[in-house]
């Protein structure tokens, strides 16, 4: 069994819904349990255009390895009707493999820990949320979250 951390993020539609629904798809993903949810976030693009983003993290704990579980990431992104017209475009799903045990991955298809998640107060916050001691390579989540203190994140 491997704890893994999931990023989610819309800002296109009922991005708050679209975020809940696939919370509840990923539970109920075969080999996948014990899902908690952070709380939501909404924070301006980064990278990207369009509305603002609404943003979560979610613990699992899976049987899955790593690259079955991304792809099972990419179906319910999917399913959500995720369109990739270009890169960073906004998007009505978007679920990242984060975390995934203490497991370092390198591949164009598969980088983990996710290589910009230690530069993006979306994720920094509703990580700590979750898992207030965790650090990563580059530092502790609160070292992380306050060299990126200008970037608008605020619950909702
Ligand atoms: P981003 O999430 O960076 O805005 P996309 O969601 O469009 O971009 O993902 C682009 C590609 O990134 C995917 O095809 C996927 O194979 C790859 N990728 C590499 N590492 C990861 C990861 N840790 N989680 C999710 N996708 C990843
Ligand atoms: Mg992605």
């Amino acid at each position: 069994m491997t704890l893994a951390y999931i990023g989610l993020g819309a800002n296109l539609g009922e991005a708050q819904d679209s975020l809940k629904q696939a919370a509840a798809e990923l539970a109920r993903v075969p080999g996948i349990s014990a899902l908690t949810l952070s709380p939501f976030y909404g924070s301006a693009p980064v990278d990207s255009s369009g509305p603002d983003y609404v943003n979560a993290v979610a613990t699992i704990e899976t049987t899955l390895d790593a690259r079955t579980l991304l792809a099972a990431l990419q179906k319910i992104e999917l399913d959500h009707g995720r369109l990739r017209p270009y890169r960073n475009a906004p998007r009505t799903l978007d679920l990242d493999l984060l975390l995934y045990g203490d497991q370092e991955i390198d591949e164009p298809e598969l980088t983990v820990p996710h290589p910009r998640m230690h530069q993006r107060a979306f994720v920094l916050k509703p990580l700590a949320d979750l898992a207030p001691t965790l650090r990563l390579r580059q530092g502790s989540l609160a070292e992380l979250l306050e060299a990126c203190s200008g970037q608008r994140l605020e619950q909702i």
